[in-house]
């Protein structure tokens, strides 16, 4: 996905992966951008299609 403050695109596995040691939960669903850091939810199924980012 594309991170909507910096621009930075990365794969959502990878940015869930480095929020496994949330302290909230256990794995949260929000997405943290690599670049920055800010966290934003995964972007629904349709909105891919639509960019056809792929996966
Ligand atoms: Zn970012």
């Amino acid at each position: 996905m594309k991170c909507s403050l910096c621009g930075y695109v990365f794969r959502e596995e990878e940015a869930q992966s480095g929020c496994k040691s949330c302290p909230m939960m256990q794995g949260c669903k929000l997405i943290k951008c690599p670049n920055c850091g800010i966290d934003s939810p995964p972007e629904p199924k349709w909105a891919k299609h639509l960019r056809r980012e792929g996966e």
